[in-house]
């Protein structure tokens, strides 16, 4: 394709060029020539009427002499490269312009025929056989006493009209010359313009099409061709950090699901070959059944993400009251608070405090941020759950003083997969999966979520949710 539309252009220039070399060579040479000759024919014609009513018609009145005709005649046709000829109507010359002739000299334009240029100012040709080249040729009655007495005839030779016309028509090939230059500089600025960025385009195209979503290039301009450029690296790249996401992905998925396989898989063979003695089956089994928990809640994981990824999650929104959810969340981790003496403490903004959200969603955020917070506390540390209202914005922050994050890690959290090495030790069960959970659904819904941080003094995660107009009519 790249190649044949610069061909096309060439084509259509050299075409182009083609063509207005025919239309001068043919169309506009005839018509200059035509041209030419019509003016010489006016201006001639003009003369032998001048002539005719003046020296002519006065030579056969008597009034002048012959060789007076002559001298002026000579004089006038030197002038404007002419024979003048005084014929009688017969075709006998009385005064030729060229050749002084007497009384008694009988030159005869034979078969002279006045008739030929009736109806016409102008004749083209040899002038009843008499000259060898073609010549135009004018005449004008010399009238006396209503009679045609003579004529005034002026030749000019055609070539003459020729050199003129072809004079002329070099200004229509400098014309010509000027606008294949001129197209010439059109033709270099579309090569820049338009045809090496959407060569270059078209090349990044190819490369993208055969997988290479690397590939990156330039166009430096800031018109349709640069936007589009830009657009497409753009998509490019894009497509590249999906692949490359989905690789890691992958490759974070098969890791997490291979180490709690290779344990249950140890252990499962210590016990068929004996390694492991028969009265600490029970301790082993739990391990093995620790595992298989974490495998499944993995696996929920994957799948409750692979749900909220789907475009246009679908959200059963309603209004409800926030912190009767908070209330009801913080006691099923009542259990655990005690066993790691962790204390909740619940700060919340007035007794109900409605948002328009959906409420399972909502839990689910909530449930993996004060199980994360309770995880990474130390024992009888404190995680606080505070609600407050803000420019017809409820804030919701879940607060810990736990083992906080490393400043370079608080970036990456809400990845999928993702711990901080710090929490490792603490939390082996942990999948990486619950803050990117936490934080699609909150995208969801239209809302943020962020983390404010200090490594060994705590952490606090805040996110917002739309006010509803419900708690107006309880105010
Ligand atoms: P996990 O299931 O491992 O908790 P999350 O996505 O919920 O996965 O959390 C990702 C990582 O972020 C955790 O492994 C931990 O390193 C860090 N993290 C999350 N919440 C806290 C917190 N309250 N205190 C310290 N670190 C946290």
């Amino acid at each position: 394709m790249k190649k044949t539309l610069y061909l096309k252009f060439i084509f259509a220039y050299l075409l182009f060029g083609l063509f207005g070399f025919i239309v001068v060579a043919s169309f506009i040479s005839d018509m200059t020539y035509d041209r030419c000759r019509q003016l010489e024919a006016d201006r001639l014609y003009r003369e032998a009427v001048t002539i005719a009513d003046s020296y002519a018609a006065d030579l056969y009145s008597a009034e002048v002499s012959l060789e007076t005709v002559y001298r002026q005649l000579t004089a006038l046709s030197h002038y404007t490269g002419t024979q003048i000829w005084i014929l009688n109507p017969s075709g006998r010359m009385v005064v030729r312009s060229d050749t002084p002739l007497t009384q008694d000299d009988e030159v005869y334009v034979e078969n002279f025929n006045p008739a030929v240029s009736a109806g016409k100012r102008y004749i083209e040709g040899d002038f009843f056989g008499f000259f060898q080249t073609p010549h135009l040729t004018v005449m004008a009655p010399i009238t006396s006493n209503y009679k045609t007495s003579g004529y005034v005839v002026i030749h000019m030779e055609s070539a003459a009209i020729t050199k003129q016309a072809s004079q002329l028509l070099n200004i229509s090939w400098l014309e010509l010359l000027f606008l294949l230059l001129l197209s010439l500089i059109i033709l270099i600025f579309f090569t820049e313009i338009v045809y090496i960025p959407l060569r270059r385009i078209t090349r990044a195209t190819e490369q993208y099409a055969s997988g290479n979503m690397h590939y990156q290039f330039t166009v430096d301009s800031e018109d349709e061709m640069g936007y589009l450029a830009a657009s497409l690296n753009y998509m490019a790249s894009e497509i590249a950090r999906q692949e490359d996401d989905q690789k890691k992905f992958i490759a974070n998925v098969s890791h997490d699901f291979r180490s709690p396989l290779t344990s249950i898989r140890g252990f499962l063979v210590a016990m068929l070959d004996g390694t492991i003695p028969a009265e600490l089956y029970e301790k082993y089994l739990r391990i093995v059944l620790n595992e298989t928990d974490r495998l499944k809640k993995l696996t929920d994981g994957l799948l409750t993400l692979n749900n909220l990824n789907t475009k246009g999650m679908l959200l059963s929104v309603s209004d409800f009251d926030i912190n009767e959810t908070i209330r009801s969340v913080s006691a099923s981790f009542e259990q655990i608070c005690r066993e790691k003496n962790v204390r909740i403490r619940l700060i919340l903004y007035g007794d109900e405090l409605y948002v328009e959200a959906d409420r399972d969603k909502i839990q689910q955020v909530l449930y993996n941020l004060v199980d994360n917070a309770i995880k990474f506390s130390r024992s009888s540390g404190d995680v606080q759950i505070e609600t407050t209202e803000r420019h017809r914005k409820v804030f919701v922050s879940v607060k810990d003083n736990g083992i906080g994050i490393p400043k370079d890690d608080q970036k990456f959290i809400f990845d999928r997969f993702y711990k901080t090495d710090l929490s490792r030790g603490k939390d082996k069960k942990g999948t990486g999966l619950g803050l990117s959970i936490a934080r699609e659904i909150i995208r969801a819904h239209g809302e943020n979520i962020n983390v404010i941080s200090t490594e060994g003094v705590g952490s606090e995660f805040i996110f917002t949710l739309q006010r509803s107009s419900l708690n107006d009519s309880y105010e």
